[in-house]
């Protein structure tokens, strides 16, 4: 069975795709099935209705936010996010993404209206202070030109009214933090530094 729909504790997850523009060193699809108990990997992307069959029946027991994460870049498979987003704001939940925020590249084209409409928050993984440290540790298809357009893709959602946030992994080192600290600052969109697990 493919698992596009997944619960950590009270929350929801939705496992989009397998497909992503990077290859990071840290990815946790390295050597990992899935989630807990919860494979990921899958065979075909689901469409929305796909999705929305896998909610749980008692959406209302769960957090209120849910969080389209799964084993890939979400924005792949924008058109089914949009429809599945659009859903669950029906039914009173919000939305948060976690991206790589290189969906512009991965469309060839200005998406970020789509997600700032789709995404009540929009975390994008900055991972690294500059354009080469990213490219050495997250190999994005795009080259070195990706850690820029995310810089982009995040003021454009910002601009279009999502809440955006970035966010690094505390291995990273405390000099490089704080140089991503100064950056997320500059462009005024708040910084998480999360715990490597
Ligand atoms: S962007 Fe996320 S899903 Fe893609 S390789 Fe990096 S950690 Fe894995």
């Amino acid at each position: 069975m493919n698992n596009y729909v997944y619960t950590i504790g009270n929350k929801i997850y939705i496992n989009l795709t397998n497909r992503c523009s990077n290859r990071c060193d840290f990815c946790i699809r390295q050597g990992r099935k899935g989630m807990g108990q919860t494979p990921l990997w899958i065979d075909c992307e689901p469409d929305a209705d796909e999705v929305i069959m896998q909610l749980p029946q008692n959406l209302d027991d769960y957090d209120g936010e849910v969080v389209f994460c799964g084993f890939g870049e979400p924005t792949y498979n924008l058109d089914t996010l949009e429809e599945v987003a659009s859903y669950l704001h029906c039914v009173d939940k919000t939305t948060r993404i976690n991206t790589n925020g290189q969906a512009n590249l991965i469309h060839g084209r200005d998406v970020s209206d789509v997600i700032a409409d789709s995404c009540n928050v929009v975390n994008v993984s900055l991972n690294e202070c500059n354009a080469d440290k990213y490219q050495e540790h997250c190999n994005s298809v795009f080259g070195t030109k990706a850690f820029d357009e995310l810089l982009q893709f995040a003021q454009l959602c910002k601009q279009r009214g999502a809440n955006v946030i970035f966010s690094v992994v505390d291995s990273i080192g405390a000099a490089d933090i704080a140089e991503c600290q100064r950056l997320a600052d500059s462009l005024g969109i708040p910084l998480r530094v999360r715990v490597k697990e």
